[in-house]
């Protein structure tokens, strides 16, 4: 088949615009002219408009004012795919990734393209994309300081300068490289050192607890805190975990400050009273000593004594004698005795004081039965994790769990068993889930978890998990096996709730789930 020839393509064209009864507009012509000649009908570029809308943009930075050069420069060239690139870089958008060997030849090798960015030979997309990545990189590179510390100046110095140049639009490539290549060795060596810092300092603390241990060891209550703290503080560590070591220590330094107070007054009171005793001890020792040394004297009065009128003022001596020496034992033996019965109280006192303190320190946060946060470590806990949620915007579950019969096997095994159970439930929870997630004892045979990071569907697997961890890892009441069961309400916290309604639906849930039979998980 042979090409038509231009006139007989115009004749098609005006036959077609007849037939077709069309408008005899240059447009048309034009429409059917391509389409007779089997062209590809494009309409024409409009780059006086284009030049007025160019002209109309603001040029207020640097940068606007270089993408508004390769927009002119692209509209004189008839470039479309210019002015698109020109143009979405101007309103501060990456260009599709549709041509990657662009981006290389700008940010690749050296060796082949030493070509500095701005010189790029007008690439507008390619340029603006390699500009937005040493932005981002920048901005990763400022997220990661606070991790590395601010002891090293040098380095603190380079990351400045390399931020900098990073900023700076049109910088250099092997410059850039030379400069990256040199910071990350550096970084190397501070990531090193703050992981050594934190091993060391880690090791510290956990000197630390153990010397207060050694300190108390006569302490029941407080060897439980050691015991506590020096698992807390083994790694893996979260912020959450940190955050417990120091409420933890916190009680323990309370407790400690509180007795050592109350044991130096008592100690302080001893001593007093010790003093007392030796003088009281040495007065009375003078006076028999005077006792012996009249006796003596009257005895030999009376062998020298002839008559019975000599013995009569002798004997009063010695009576009178005795009497003073009577009447100074029994008072000395009665304040004795006093400061006995002081000793005593003061002793009583002490004892009291150390009850009344492991009461109150143990009962600060922690339920002493199972280890798990009270109420009152759970409100904490709630509050600190419901503020993450608002920062962070991540999810945050909430479960309800409530052992099934739990009056049954108190009543069948008896109360003490009961406790175990309860202990033995806490522990297994702890195990199973995550070291970032928080049990509290919410009442008698009530938990809650508090499970940061996750979303109603995870939430409610992971106590799923847990009902099949207690059947696997089942309760010893001496020799016989008991499965705990428990029902439990899942709630995930919704914009705006507070942490005690999302417990609220967790527990309307879990009231649910004892309706419809015991041992599930129910949604809220
Ligand atoms: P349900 O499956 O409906 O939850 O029945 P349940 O028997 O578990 O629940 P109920 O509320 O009737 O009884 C809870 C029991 O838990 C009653 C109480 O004596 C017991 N309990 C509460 N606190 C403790 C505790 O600290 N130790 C022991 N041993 N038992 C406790
Ligand atoms: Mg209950
Ligand atoms: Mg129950």
């Amino acid at each position: 088949m042979t090409a038509k020839k231009p006139f007989e393509i115009a004749r098609e064209t005006l036959k077609q615009i007849t037939a077709r009864k069309m408008a005899p507009t240059p447009i048309n012509y034009q429409a059917i002219y391509n389409e007779v000649a089997g062209l590809v009908s494009e309409p024409p570029f409009p780059a006086d408009r284009l030049r007025d809308i160019a002209q109309a943009l603001p040029i207020k930075t640097p940068g606007q004012q270089r993408q508004r050069g390769l927009l002119d420069s692209a509209i004189g060239q008839l470039n479309w795919d210019g002015v698109k690139s020109a143009l979405m870089a101007y309103g501060g958008f990456s260009p599709p990734a549709a041509e990657p060997a662009k981006v290389g030849a700008v940010t690749g090798s050296p060796a082949h393209a030493p070509a500095p960015v701005a010189s790029a030979s007008g690439d507008a997309g390619a340029i603006a994309l390699s500009f937005e990545f040493f932005q981002q990189m920048a901005r990763l590179i400022e997220y990661a300081l606070p991790a590395l510390g601010t002891d090293d100046e040098r380095f603190n110095e380079q990351t400045q300068t390399l931020l900098k140049a990073l900023r700076q639009p049109g910088a250099d490539l092997l410059l850039l490289k030379a400069m990256l290549a040199s910071f990350s060795d550096r970084l190397s060596f501070a990531a090193e050192d703050q992981a050594e810092i934190k091993v060391t300092l880690l090791k510290l603390l956990h000197l630390i607890i153990e010397n207060i241990g050694e300190l108390s060891l006569d302490d029941r209550w407080l060897k439980g805190q050691i015991e506590a703290l020096l698992t807390a503080s083994t790694p893996p560590l979260t912020l959450r975990r940190l955050d417990d070591v120091e409420r933890r220590l916190k009680d323990v330094i309370f407790k400690q400050t509180e007795a050592k107070g109350r044991a130096l007054e008592a100690q302080e009171d001893m001593r007093q009273m010790l003093a007392t005793f030796i003088e009281r001890l040495s007065q009375m020792t003078e006076s028999t000593s005077a006792y012996h040394g009249k006796l003596e004297e009257n005895a030999r009065l009376i062998e020298q004594a002839k008559t019975l009128a000599e013995i009569a003022p002798v004997l009063k001596e010695v009576v009178g004698a005795t009497r003073t020496i009577a009447h100074d034992s029994l008072s000395a033996r009665d304040e004795l005795r006093g400061m006995r019965e002081k000793a005593l109280t003061t002793e009583a006192e002490l004892a009291k004081l150390h009850l009344e303190l492991d009461r109150v320190s143990a009962q600060a946060r922690h339920d002493p039965l199972t280890g798990a946060l009270n109420r009152k470590g759970l409100e904490e806990a709630v509050e600190r994790e419901v503020s993450s949620v608002r920062r962070k915007d991540t999810p945050l579950c909430m479960a309800l769990l409530d052992i099934d019969n739990f009056k049954a096997l108190n009543d069948r095994l008896g109360h003490t068993t009961g406790d175990e159970a309860l202990a033995h439930l806490a522990a297994v929870t702890r195990e199973v889930m995550r070291p970032q997630d928080t049990l509290a004892r919410y009442g008698g045979e009530e938990f809650v978890v508090l499970m940061p990071d996750t979303a109603l569907g995870n939430g409610i697997e992971a106590m799923t998990r847990l009902q099949r961890e207690l059947t696997k890892r089942f309760f010893l009441a001496g020799t016989e096996k008991v499965l705990i069961t428990f029902s439990a309400g899942v709630a995930q916290l919704v914009a705006d709730e507070s942490g005690q309604s999302a417990i609220k639906r967790a527990d309307q849930a879990m009231y649910l789930a004892k309706r419809s039979g015991k041992n599930r998980v129910l949604a809220a």
